[in-house]
């Protein structure tokens, strides 16, 4: 892709920071993120910082995502959900990574127009769920990858539950202002390990179920 501008937010932003791999950076460079964001919010699409995606929602910054989708190595024709999928653009950027991407929102208004800024990048229709992503898609179960794309104090039982052996969950766990970016693995045996890494700010992930 052409956009000079697209192109210097994955320089100064991501790459010469040294955030993401070389497979990460080809898959940003591949994703417009202004087909992602309402109109108001075009002009501000190649700065490193999360944008506003309307219903008090935001689309993360792409340096953090960057930073999940490493975390993940993502491989060809992988499961991936993705967990508040908001705008799309994360799901877009998998697709691009050769994954099978799922993803769940809970405001119906954002899920339903995901397919449309797929469209706008050339990406087939990807399964979109709208609903309380915590849960997880059981039907769909196992993934191999699974990404919360928003904070929570725990990371929510189900999801575990539904990731392969020997799979990977990213999620950012802490409090309401200020969370971890947290990589859990399950090993073949099905047990987990967690790893903390980087300090982080998502909007926060909203449970509905009652346990
Ligand atoms: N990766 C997305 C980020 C969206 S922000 C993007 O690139 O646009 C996080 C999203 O999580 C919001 O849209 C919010 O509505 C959604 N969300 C919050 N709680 C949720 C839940 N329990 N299930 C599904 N989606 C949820």
């Amino acid at each position: 892709m052409g956009n000079r501008e697209l192109m210097e937010m994955l320089d100064r932003q991501i790459r010469l920071r040294g955030i993401g791999d070389s497979r990460v950076w080809k898959a940003f460079e591949m994703v417009d993120r202004a087909n992602f964001v309402p109109e108001s919010e075009k002009d501000y699409a190649y700065q490193d910082r999360p944008l506003s995606i309307g219903y008090g929602q935001t689309t993360s910054q792409p340096a953090m995502i960057a930073e999940m989708l490493a975390e993940l190595e993502i491989g060809e024709g992988e499961k991936v959900l993705e967990v508040g999928a908001g705008s799309g653009y994360l799901l877009a950027l998998l697709y691009r990574l050769g994954a099978n991407p799922y993803g769940i929102e809970r405001i119906e208004e954002l899920a339903s127009r995901i397919n449309g800024h797929l469209e706008k990048e050339k990406i087939p229709t990807l399964p979109i769920r709208t609903g309380d992503g915590s849960i997880g898609w059981q039907e769909e179960a196992p993934f191999d990858k699974i990404i919360i794309s928003a904070a929570s104090q725990i990371v929510p039982p189900e999801l575990t539950d539904q990731l392969r052996p020997g799979g990977t969950m990213v999620a950012p766990i802490g409090n309401k202002s200020l969370q971890r970016l947290t990589v859990i693995r399950k090993d073949k045996d099905g047990n987990i390990t967690v790893e903390q890494k980087t300090l982080c700010v998502f909007v926060p992930l909203v449970m509905n179920t009652v346990i």
